[in-house]
């Protein structure tokens, strides 16, 4: 992206900042050396909603991803979705990734042999640190793949609040007890179960737990109560939101907030995201002051109600993950109104919300780079602030704001 002289001069200095990464889906390195990559590895994971929605059939994205067909007969079926794509904000990371990690100046017809081979042969022990901490300069990256086998070093796990919380049916309750030794003939039992359970989880080193901004019903012990019980007698499955579910999830904010970890909160997005209005939050955000929520993802497409959350509630930041590759326009423009509305101890700049493809990770963080550098120019440019400020929220944004809100020890 073509940048100001004055943002240019910014972006040179975020460049050299470290990095804290405050969301993505990474699993263990391992798992993605198990994995058979070539170039499709760099259309994975978000680039599929922009296939599919340009008409690719289901059938066709399985194909290219299964690398037991032939690349050439991948390829063929692939290119003329690549063409309706290639311009938009979720395919550019692959563009930045072929380009600065593997040095390839596109990916086309002429290329994609050269660089599957290329992309193969760097998946060795080691990528996660060279492409991670080495390229990106990541200190550490939060993530959230529902495991907690992680090194500590490089990667702090998050995990689903939903664990303990989505309860449907009397073998959930089994299962949890029986893995963490209780026996539960109540619901305070449970909650005392789940208290020890994400102590447990605390312990090796898990930092938040994440949930999501559905329109959870009021706050009711009793009707929780009723419900419980009715499960561990009559062997029924309740409907994914119930008052027992809804009560847990409130309970368990309570919990975070006593274990000091962070709740983080997807908003907007995916499918009928009518769903996960992030106005659904706002009567939760109001009655657990002392939890500390994360806000993901600016809402979007709900970004003006949730930069007045985040202007309203002491305990909710907005975390930027995953904006900057949904739409870099989109998030420099809302990003301009935060810095009127927001304080900026409450703003995380980058997360780069993916799981197998390590490599778009970077891809993502030269987006997130250029957009926090450009918003913050233009604010310079007006007189609205010095260069050498615009520098220091730069560094809140993307290292001490995350930092400080999950209290990280690096
Ligand atoms: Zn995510």
């Amino acid at each position: 992206m073509k940048l100001s002289h004055v943002s240019e001069s910014i972006l040179r200095e975020i460049e050299k900042f470290e990095i804290i990464d405050a969301h993505e889906h990474l699993p263990p390195e391992s798992v993605r050396l198990s994995l058979k990559v070539d170039v499709f590895t760099l259309f994975s994971h978000y680039t599929r909603v922009d296939l599919i929605s340009s008409g690719m059939p289901d059938e066709y994205w399985n194909k290219i991803h299964d690398p037991s067909i032939p690349l050439e007969e991948r390829w063929r079926i692939f290119a003329p979705y690549l063409k309706m794509i290639k311009y938009g904000s979720y395919a550019r990371p692959a563009f930045i990734a072929a380009k600065e990690i593997y040095g390839f100046d596109d990916i086309n017809e002429r290329n994609y042999k050269e660089i599957s081979e290329r992309i193969a042969a760097e998946n060795t022990p080691g990528i996660y640190r060279r492409i991670l901490r080495e390229k990106c300069k990541i200190r550490v990256a939060l993530t959230q793949q529902n495991r907690t086998d992680y090194d500590l070093d490089l990667l702090i796990p998050i995990m689903p609040l939903d664990t303990y919380a989505a309860v449907r049916s009397k073998k959930v309750i089994d299962d949890h007890a029986s893995k963490l030794g209780w026996n539960i003939r109540s619901l305070n039992d449970y909650l005392d179960m789940v208290r020890e359970g994400i102590e447990r989880w605390r312990k090796v080193g898990v930092v938040g737990l994440k949930m999501s901004s559905h329109k959870y019903l009021p706050y009711n012990r009793s009707k929780a109560v009723a419900l419980f019980d009715k499960i561990m007698h009559d062997g029924k499955e309740l409907p994914f939101m119930n008052p027992l579910y809804c009560f847990l999830v409130e309970e368990i904010l309570d919990i975070a907030a006593d274990l000091n970890m962070v709740v983080a909160v997807h908003t907007g997005m995916w499918g009928d995201f009518r769903d996960l209005d992030p106005q659904h939050m706002i009567p939760i955000f109001g009655r657990h002051p002392k939890t500390r929520f994360d806000m993901y993802h600016l809402g979007i497409p709900y970004v003006r109600e949730a930069i007045i959350i985040g202007k309203n509630f002491p305990n909710v930041w907005l975390n930027l993950c995953w904006c900057h590759i949904i739409s870099q326009k989109l998030t420099c423009s809302a990003l301009s109104e935060v810095i009127d509305l927001v304080p900026i101890n409450k703003i995380i700049a980058f997360g780069g919300d993916y799981n197998i493809p390590v490599e778009k990770v970077y891809g993502h963080l030269v987006m997130a780079r250029e957009d926090i550098a450009k918003v913050l120019g233009e604010r310079v440019e007006e007189g609205l602030m010095t260069e050498n400020e615009a520098i220091e929220v730069a560094k809140m944004w993307f290292y001490d704001n995350p930092k400080n809100l999950y209290q990280l020890k690096v």
